[in-house]
């Protein structure tokens, strides 16, 4: 295309999106953001994120990548059988079945998944290895598992005796509602840091919505809809139902829109905004994102209240409530 026209067409195109965004584009430059970085720092999603960062920032504060950051920091949930929604003790699908679903994605958009692994405690770390040690991105199912345990893996039970007891009880609730909508009972952990060295990292691992179909895959292991990371620009991640996280391919619109000049925060307001508008409104459910941009600004933003996020930077590890509309 002729240099002028594409200019003029790449700048009305910024303009409208601004417009629509409220943003102002004088904010916005092409070469990057602030010099003034807020470095490193580890941001995650809900209350588990607090002893999640702490681990994390063990990395960070010493030196390390974010990749490897954001790969410790969510294994301290995964090992946690308190923690009903992420990796050991989960609540299981309908069948009573722990399935994990896990992805990570580095500075230079090398990524690595798993999805529906059964008895494997860390899928974080078969995901690592899916993107070290494969030419591969996602595993599934069978697969992932014997991928698992070929690296070394051990095969445990992942339903505890607790967690069992609890889905048990929640069968009445899941069977006097038809739609899962609203007992979803997730609270996936997500990650986003920032190293020393200025490079971005992200994480997400769940093990997805309770009581869900056998073989049901949500939106967390899925790159570019519970995470994604372009070092230029940003990373975000997201949470809630994941079927309304895919349809938007969500936390890669979030990187696109900080990309055109949006905040973090405005741009996860403005995914969650589209997501209630292909609801027709209905805020019967939960979806946030959470983002960080590549100067270590920050923000989340939710559909309804009750999401939170934790910070670890130089101020300190801090668990923020996310806004909602
Ligand atoms: N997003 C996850 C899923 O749909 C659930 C969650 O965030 O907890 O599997």
């Amino acid at each position: 295309m002729n240099t002028r026209r594409g200019f003029l067409k790449k700048t009305a195109l910024f303009s409208s999106l601004a417009g629509v965004m409220g943003v102002n584009s004088k904010a916005f430059s092409a070469t990057g953001f602030s010099n003034k970085s807020n470095k490193p720092i580890v941001i995650s999603t809900w209350r588990h994120g607090i002893p999640s960062n702490k681990a994390a920032w063990e990395v960070l504060h010493s030196g390390g990548k974010a990749i490897d950051a954001v790969e410790a920091g969510v294994k301290v949930p995964e090992a946690d059988p308190k923690v009903k929604s992420v990796g050991f003790g989960g609540y299981p699908d309908r069948d009573g079945r722990v399935t994990l679903d896990a992805c990570i994605m580095d500075e230079n958009q090398q990524c690595g998944s798993v999805g529906c692994l059964e008895h494997i405690k860390h899928p974080i770390s078969v995901a690592r290895l899916v993107m070290d040690q494969t030419p591969h991105v996602m595993l599934v199912g069978k697969g992932a598992l014997e991928f698992a345990l070929e690296k070394g893996f051990k095969k445990e039970n992942l339903l505890t005796p607790d967690t069992l007891k609890e889905w048990q009880k929640m069968q009445e609730e899941f069977n006097r509602n038809s739609s899962i909508i609203n007992i979803e009972n997730h609270d996936t952990i997500g990650m986003l840091a920032l190293d020393g060295n200025g490079n971005l990292s992200g994480s997400c691992t769940t093990s997805g919505l309770a009581n869900k179909l056998h073989g049901r895959v949500g939106d967390s292991p899925i790159i570019g809809a519970g995470l994604f990371v372009d070092n230029e620009i940003g990373a975000a991640c997201a949470t809630g139902v994941g079927e309304e996280v895919i349809k938007q391919a969500g936390s890669a619109m979030v990187v696109e829109l900080m990309r055109n000049g949006a905040e973090p925060e405005e741009a996860c307001k403005e995914i969650v905004r589209r997501i209630l508008k292909t609801n027709n409104g209905n805020k019967n459910f939960q979806v946030g994102f959470l983002a960080l941009r590549k100067d270590g600004k920050y923000g989340a933003f939710s559909l309804v209240p009750g999401f939170n996020y934790a910070v670890y930077d130089r101020d300190g590890n801090r668990l923020i409530d996310s806004p909602f509309i």
